[in-house]
């Protein structure tokens, strides 16, 4: 299946919105997407939390919008209670995975082993990993970012073959920046997504590269800025938390691309 040029956005919207919520907001984003004619500009991927996805599913049937989740599990089916298994988000129409979200790391201590395995299982099933890298404060101030981001994306990555069939995105969020209203600099975001390309050289072909795998940029994004994040060097696309929370702001945002 030849891979989507288009810039790709991810509304990414954590556990902020109810499921009614979550689905009056992507009843209103499709009406939008449709009449100004948004699928010509941009791939949008709508990531509500779990139990808005069938609701939400519903609403995008047929508009050009994918869905994805937040987290999966690296297991299809078993004795695991509470987790959710790919192959279920297969069942119920969700394409791409959001995998190894600095909140996630931090505050359910998801390890780079975990995320490896979870990102296995969801390229096994055919979803769409989109896989979040990223420095802390710290680690930026101490000179570690680019070693922090190199050996997340391989440990990542190892034993990750693609089929012709596979995508991968990956997505540089510095930690720092995440909800703070301040977005790196685009020539940063750029020189990181260099690294991550170079990384990645280890276990893809340049060709695969090219067709198969994505960098987009995630921290901060709003109207504002969006357009220094999208086709900038290796940039293809954003993840956005804050600002795809609000019908009209989110709109702004597309419109801008
Ligand atoms: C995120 O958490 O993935 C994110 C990009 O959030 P925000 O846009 O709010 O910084």
């Amino acid at each position: 299946m030849p891979v989507k040029k288009l810039p790709l956005l991810v509304a990414n919207w954590k556990m902020n919105l109810s499921v009614k919520e979550s689905v009056v907001l992507s009843k209103n984003l499709c009406e939008a997407y449709i009449k100004n004619k948004f699928q010509e500009r941009l791939s949008l991927v709508l990531c509500p939390t779990f139990p808005a996805l069938s609701g939400v599913a519903e609403v995008i049937k047929k508009k050009n919008v994918s869905l994805g989740a937040q987290d999966v599990f690296w297991k299809t089916q078993g004795p695991y209670t509470g987790e959710v298994s790919p192959r279920v988000l297969v069942e119920i129409g969700v394409e791409y995975v959001i995998i190894g979200h600095s909140e996630r790391r931090q505050f359910l201590k998801e390890t780079d082993a975990m995320i490896q395995q979870k990102l296995l299982a969801s390229l096994s099933e055919g979803l769409k990993p989109i896989l979040c890298v990223g420095e802390t404060f710290a680690e930026r101030q101490s000179g570690q970012k680019d070693l922090v981001i190199a050996r997340q994306v391989s440990s990542a990555l190892n034993g990750v073959v693609l089929t012709p069939e596979s995508h991968l995105i990956i997505a540089y969020e510095p930690v720092w920046v995440i909800g703070s209203g301040q977005a790196v600099e685009p020539r940063e975001a750029s020189e990181t997504a260099l690294v991550i390309y170079q990384t990645m050289l280890d276990f893809f072909s340049p060709k695969a590269l090219k067709s198969q795998v994505s960098i987009i940029y995630g921290g901060s994004v709003d109207p504002t800025n969006i357009h220094y994040f999208v086709g900038q060097g290796l940039l293809s696309g954003v993840l956005v938390g804050g600002a795809s929370l609000e019908d009209k702001r989110f709109i702004n945002l597309m419109n801008k691309l």
